[in-house]
């Protein structure tokens, strides 16, 4: 059965339901109330949660389960496919040529799941190359060149550059023997203007396939506004979830992938240039209710 790892009230919740073939409305009451605690601890956007309730609610009453199905696996798969349904499987990155930008605030990981990402591709047998754009916070051209080093995938950045589009235009020549181009962009503490306008002109200047919105684990509630912003701005096509070796759950992702109507690419999990995963939804379930 999935999620067998569940949260210990949402496991003795449903564990209630054990023997029973039918549901009452007060068991799927109790359930989904479980299951709203969970997510909004998890930082589950508050009405993405109702939402999500009232479809398990619905579901849960009205469809039949499958003759000889328990309710507790009736009810448990309902929940598993609402999630699923709204998570979706992890983005699709083909292992071939591209361009991947990202975006996201500052402190929230672009530059070492930068690095990562091209970690990855290199294990994948590509040619990644990191080209550095940050020239708004101090240390980043230092830290994205030291990690691409530990990555052992080529970098491109220039320290005595002020300039993040022409950066951008000039790392994209001088790796042009690489075959995936990870740009990593400068982040600010809040949504200002000029991150927009930067961002947006290093869209231009190196027209990524795809741009990816690097968001922290503990980001909570304030992944909406981002999402939205960064989707206007560049057009989201994925999510990378960061941090995710601390305790927050990453309910944020749910939020920003639902206002983007992206999905995650990635997940990392640790300071390391290997530390850094696929998404596969069923874990990250369980990691949310749990
Ligand atoms: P940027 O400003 O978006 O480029 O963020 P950085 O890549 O500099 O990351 C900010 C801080 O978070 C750094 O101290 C990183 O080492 C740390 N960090 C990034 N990703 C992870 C992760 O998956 N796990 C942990 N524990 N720390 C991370």
């Amino acid at each position: 059965m999935v999620l067998d790892d569940l949260g210990s009230s949402l496991r003795g919740t449903l564990d209630k339901l054990r023997g029973k073939s039918r549901i009452s409305e007060e068991d799927v009451e109790e359930v989904v109330k479980e299951i709203q605690r969970s997510l909004l601890q998890a930082d589950v956007d508050v009405s993405l949660v109702m939402e999500l309730s009232d479809n398990i609610k619905q579901r849960a009453l009205e469809e039949e389960p499958p003759s000889g199905t328990p309710a507790r696996d009736f009810v448990l798969r309902i929940v598993y496919e609402e999630l699923v349904d709204l998570i979706g499987d992890s983005t699709e990155l083909p292992l071939e040529e591209q361009t991947i930008m990202l975006a996201g605030l500052q402190g929230s990981g672009k530059t070492t799941s930068a690095a990562k990402m091209a970690w990855w591709f290199s294990k994948k047998g590509l040619r990644p190359a990191v080209i550095q754009t940050d020239t708004f916070r101090p240390g980043a051209y230092d830290q994205a060149k030291q990690m691409a080093e530990r990555a052992e995938v080529e970098f491109y950045g220039d320290p005595d550059n002020d300039d993040p589009v022409d950066i951008a235009r000039k790392g994209l020549e001088a790796t042009e023997d690489a075959d995936v181009h990870i740009v990593d962009t400068a982040g600010r503490h809040a949504l200002e203007d000029d991150l927009i306008d930067e961002i947006e002109e290093i869209e231009a200047t190196v027209d990524p396939d795809i741009s990816l919105l690097v968001l922290d684990a503990a980001i909570g509630q304030g992944a909406k506004e981002q999402a939205q912003q960064f989707d206007e701005s560049v057009g989201i096509g994925g999510v990378v979830i960061t941090k995710l070796d601390g305790t927050a759950k990453g309910g944020g992702a749910l939020t920003a992938v639902n206002e983007t109507d992206s999905s995650i690419a990635f997940l990392g999990t640790g300071e390391e240039v290997q530390d850094i995963e696929r998404f596969e939804p069923e874990g990250f379930i369980s990691r949310l209710l749990g």
